[in-house]
Parts: C-alpha cells; sequence; structure tokens
C-alpha cells in the first residue's frame, strides 16, 4: 500500500515536498488555508537565486549598526517590540554572523544552493511553466566603487569555490543593457545563472497543479492540530476533515515555529518582513532585467503585474501591523533609479522571510518523533531553495541516500 503523507504548507517549499512525494508513489495530501502560493512564496522578488551561496549575515561593524539605530535606512528596520520577542535568536544570528562561524555556515548553504537550477528545471517542464521564466540572470548595482570592487571580490571567490559566473560591467556596458537607470550607479555586477520569474505565485500554484495531475490532492482548509496517534499514526485536524497519515511535513514556512511548540519543540524561528508595490514605468521607460540597488536595499522587478519593488528586511512580529514608511523610502531611491510610474496595487503587500539563526534551513526527520519531518526556515532564498528541499526531504523519507550532506540542516542542531 502506498505510504500516506500530509503536507501542511502550500508554499514554495510545501507543494515542491508534496510533489516529489508523489512522484515516488506517496498518497499525498497536500494543505493550506490559502490556495498554493499566496503567501510568503507568492509575493517575493521571484529570483530563483544560483548566485547566493552566501547567506546574509547580521551587520556586525559598528558604522554599520550605527547607521541602523535611527531606523530610516531602506534596507533594514527594527521595532523595539519585535526586537525583544526575538532577542534570543537575533543574538545568535548576531553570534553566528561572527567570522568564523559565518565561514563554516557558507559552504554547507552553498551546497543547497548549488541544486537549485537543477531541481527547479524538471518541475518547471513537468508544470509546462516556461512563459514564467526568464533565464537571463539580475544586475546589482553599485552606487560607489569601492563597494562594487568589495562585491567583485566576493564574486570572484563564489566563482572560484561554488561555480558562481558574473560579469563586471562598467557604467557604459550597463548603460546598453538598462539605457534607463540613473547616472549615480558607477557599474554592476551581471550574476548570470539565476533565472527570474515573472509571476512567484503562479509558478508555485502551476507547480501545485502538476502535482495534481500526478494524483496528489490538494485541501484547502485552516490546519486546527496535529498529533501523534498510539499506533505510530499521525492524525490532522484541519477545519473542514481530520485526516490520518503515515507521515506528517511541517512545511508552514514563517508559522512553522508555532505549529511545532505543542509538540515540544522550540525552534528559535525569527521572521524578518518585506513588502512590495508595482507600479507602471514612465512614458518609454523600459527596465530589462531585475536590478538590486545594492548599497540602497531594495529590488525593482519587471514582472507581468508591473514593475515590483521588493524591500529589504523588517525586524518585527509575524502578525505585526504594516508599516508604510520602508517602502516609502524604498519608493523615493527607487523614484531617482528609474523612471517609474504611478502605484498599481491599492495596498503595500507584506510577507514574512521565515529565518533561523544560522541563516540555514531546518530540512529533515523531526528528532522525537517517528513520522514526522520539518522544512521551513529558508530565510531570504525559500523561493529559490523549495525543488531542492523537496528532493532531499522525499529522499530522506523513502530512506534514500540524499545528494548533499543532510547534517547541517538537521534539526537538532538547535
Ligand atoms: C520581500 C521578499 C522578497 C523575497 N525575494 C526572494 C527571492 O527573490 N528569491 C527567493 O528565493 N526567496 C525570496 N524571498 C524569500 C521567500 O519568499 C521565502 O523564503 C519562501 O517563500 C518561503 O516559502 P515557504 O513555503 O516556507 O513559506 P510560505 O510561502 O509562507 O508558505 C507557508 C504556507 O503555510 C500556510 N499556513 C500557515 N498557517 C496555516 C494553517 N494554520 N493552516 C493552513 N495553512 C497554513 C500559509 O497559508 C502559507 O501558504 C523573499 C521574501 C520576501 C518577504
Amino acid at each position: 500500500m502506498a505510504r500516506r503523507s500530509i503536507v501542511l504548507g502550500a508554499g514554495m517549499v510545501g507543494v515542491s515536498i508534496a510533489w516529489h512525494l508523489a512522484q515516488r508513489g506517496h498518497e499525498v495530501t497536500l494543505v493550506d488555508r490559502r490556495e498554493p502560493g499566496r503567501e510568503t512564496s507568492f509575493g517575493n522578488a521571484g529570483i530563483i537565486q544560483r548566485e547566493a551561496v552566501r547567506p546574509y549575515p547580521f551587520p556586525r561593524d559598528m558604522k554599520t549598526l550605527l547607521g541602523v539605530l535611527p531606523n530610516r535606512r531602506v534596507d533594514i528596520r527594527y521595532r523595539p517590540g519585535g526586537m525583544i520577542h526575538a532577542a534570543s535568536p537575533l543574538l545568535r544570528y548576531w553570534q553566528n554572523s561572527a567570522p568564523k562561524a559565518y565561514q563554516r555556515i557558507v559552504p554547507e548553504y552553498a551546497s543547497l544552493i548549488q541544486l537549485c537550477l537543477d531541481t527547479h528545471a524538471p518541475m518547471i517542464e513537468a508544470a509546462g511553466a516556461e512563459n514564467l521564466i526568464k533565464k537571463q540572470g539580475f544586475l546589482e548595482l553599485f552606487r560607489s566603487s569601492s563597494r562594487l570592487d568589495k562585491r567583485l571580490k566576493e564574486a570572484k571567490e563564489g566563482q572560484a569555490r561554488f561555480g558562481v559566473a558574473f560579469q563586471h560591467l562598467d557604467r557604459t556596458a550597463l548603460a546598453i543593457k538598462e539605457p534607463d537607470i540613473s547616472d549615480d550607479i558607477v557599474g554592476a555586477i551581471h550574476w548570470l545563472d539565476p533565472w527570474t520569474v515573472s509571476d512567484p505565485g503562479a509558478l508555485v500554484a502551476s507547480y501545485a497543479k502538476a502535482f495534481q495531475a500526478s494524483g496528489g490532492r490538494v485541501l484547502q482548509s485552516e490546519v486546527k492540530g496535529v498529533s501523534q496517534q498510539a499506533d505510530d499514526q499521525w492524525e490532522v485536524q484541519t477545519e473542514h476533515e481530520t485526516r490520518q497519515a503515515d507521515d506528517v511535513v511541517i512545511a508552514l514556512g514563517p508559522w512553522a515555529g508555532r505549529w511545532l511548540k505543542p509538540l515540544g519543540y522550540h525552534f528559535p524561528t525569527f521572521v524578518k518582513r518585506g513588502y512590495h508595490m508595482h507600479y507602471a514605468s514612465q512614458a518609454s521607460a523600459h527596465l530589462n532585467h531585475w536590478v538590486m540597488d545594492a548599497e540602497v536595499g531594495y529590488l525593482l522587478a519587471p514582472m507581468q503585474a508591473g514593475i515590483r519593488l521588493t524591500t529589504g528586511a523588517e525586524l518585527d512580529d509575524l502578525e505585526a501591523p504594516a508599516h508604510v514608511s520602508q517602502l516609502a523610502a524604498a519608493e523615493k531611491a527607487a523614484r531617482g533609479l528609474f523612471p517609474l510610474g504611478e502605484r498599481r496595487d491599492e495596498a503595500p503587500w507584506k510577507g514574512a522571510r521565515p529565518c533561523l539563526p544560522d541563516m540555514k534551513p531546518v530540512i529533515g526527520p523531526a528528532p522525537k518523533h517517528k513520522g514526522l519531518w520539518l522544512a521551513f526556515g529558508h530565510g531570504h532564498q525559500g523561493f529559490t531553495l523549495g525543488p531542492a528541499t523537496g528532493q532531499l526531504l522525499a529522499d530522506m523519507m523513502d530512506g534514500q541516500p540524499t545528494v548533499i550532506d543532510m547534517e547541517p540542516f538537521k534539526a537538532d542542531r538547535f
């Protein structure tokens, strides 16, 4: 008889796991209170980030920290209440960002990132979603030569150690690729490997359709409870029905931590919230690539719905109300970078990157329960890493060897 698996959470991570399990013959139910891909996996910048071999460390130099304090930066904002609630994970994040600890983390993180294109490719094909994908990389823009030089050094290291491909664009070369970008930009790094997605939510939805086409079931219902029965079976209560399974996967993104507490797991989860807004472009202006204004800290993405501006991180509680100031500051800078037109959305979209203090996700079995599997904490790159996570977790669930060492992603490291 096929193993019955229930995957909780239909973001990029949960949908990818469900797809892989269905490919391996599991009888899979994918549960989400919304349609697939409507939360964090909907509103992101849509880059499948093959270049992101170095996860985002917490700033440690005094100049940056002092710059963050007045709370006016575009790339990072904080709310004191949110900082206090997440004080312990943030302290551990800061410690893990110290040079020695960080240098240990980079190759572990890179081992996962290196799988991203090869694992998205078969899902894109199965979903017939090629129309959503562009394979032209993205541009990281710099306003000062010193910051560009520093980043070029990292890019060269990434190339030598992890096979990252890039091209340095001086002002003239950049102007050919992006004629409407401001002269304040002195140069750019063109990351050549990444793929960009013109509607991230639609890609997740198309992966979910491919999952259904291969026999999987999507249940749109609020999860109310997860419990282990005496006979090693699992029971999931939802608003609409109660289901039994041999395996349950927790892929609830920013909500995962709170669902694991009643099961006796206290993971140091926290979130980095982010916003987006779509814009028209003025008159004949055209943005050809996804561009990141690296020194200011936001991104412009020419998507189907318009030019999507995504913000950097806001440290606050997951469910705290939206604050408009960070997006407003990013918009002001973006209007100086590129001739944006009017806003296209009534209100900004708000989401939350699901984070863990060592910048790596948890992927693997729950230490205290047979049949409980975990996949969350993908931070800045969950859209990139969903399919790799799906492949790896499905291999682990089937007792098969994995293509990379999973030790760095084990749950019991916390
Ligand atoms: C502004 C911004 C830009 C980003 N840009 C990028 C990028 O360019 N590239 C990249 O790789 N990553 C990017 N990210 C990060 C990426 O979006 C996330 O890491 C990723 O979407 C997380 O996916 P997930 O499946 O873990 O979570 P989600 O997509 O949030 O999925 C979790 C699901 O759980 C469901 N859920 C929660 N509670 C319940 C319940 N009680 N019952 C039923 N269902 C429930 C939710 O409805 C949701 O669908 C960005 C994030 C932000 C905020």
